[in-house]
């Protein structure tokens, strides 16, 4: 894997900090990178270690209860996860993804966002109003030059872009925060299918590129 998150974000999503839809692109990513995945178990050695180091916590009185009742609530998750979905690895859609979108990324319900780019949003929690949103990108077109106010996470599923970092193929993560401008161009033959996460909104900087945020809302 070429491109992986910053470390910053590795260590956020180790300890738990990363909201869902970032977390999620991660959890994606590392379903195929090793060097992240031993990233992770490193930082949570560390955290674990730390916990320890910690001799006069207080423990609620509660807290045993509340750990066990945890404990119950993820095993029934898992009961139902295991029933009512199948997983497939060699599908092009990560695992940590099919959950919410399913295994096949043509199912996705497409609409127009500019010539030759496709959108489609998916939220992915009721409660604080979280989305992902899936671009698909034909080959030699330009996403129009953007900078955020807040981090984006970029994960490759199919096809490839350049930006003026490099080359981003599937399972690949561009992590820019608010100072990065960037311009992907689609390399591929194919098109090229990512899915963003954001914090906040993207800021186009042309007046063509304004008019396409309009369009797009994203
Ligand atoms: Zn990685």
């Amino acid at each position: 894997m070429k491109n992986c998150p910053d470390l910053a974000t590795i260590i956020s999503y180790s300890s738990g900090a990363l909201s869902k839809s970032f977390a999620l692109l991660v959890s994606s990513h590392i379903e195929k990178c090793d060097h992240c995945r031993r990233n992770i178990d490193r930082c949570c050695e560390m955290g674990g270690s730390f916990l320890d180091a910690e001799e006069n916590t207080a423990l609620e009185n509660n807290s045993y209860a509340l750990f066990l009742d945890k404990l119950e609530e993820s095993k029934n998750t898992e009961r139902q996860l295991s029933v009512k979905d199948t997983f497939d690895k060699s599908s092009e859609v990560p695992v940590s993804l099919q959950r919410h979108i399913g295994r096949d990324l043509s199912s996705l319900k497409w609409s127009f966002l500019a010539p030759g780019i496709k959108k489609c949003s998916v939220k992915i929690d009721e409660k604080e109003n979280k989305h992902l949103t899936f671009l698909k990108i034909k080959s030699k077109k330009k996403i129009p030059e953007h900078s955020h106010l807040g981090s984006e996470l970029t994960l490759v599923l199919k096809g490839s872009f350049d930006d003026e970092n490099g080359r981003y193929m599937a399972g690949d993560i561009a992590d820019h925060d608010h100072t990065s401008r960037h311009e992907p161009v689609v390399t591929s033959d194919e098109d090229c299918v990512c899915v963003i996460a954001t914090d906040g909104p993207l800021i186009f900087n042309s007046l063509i590129a304004n008019i396409f945020q309009s369009i797009a809302r994203i």
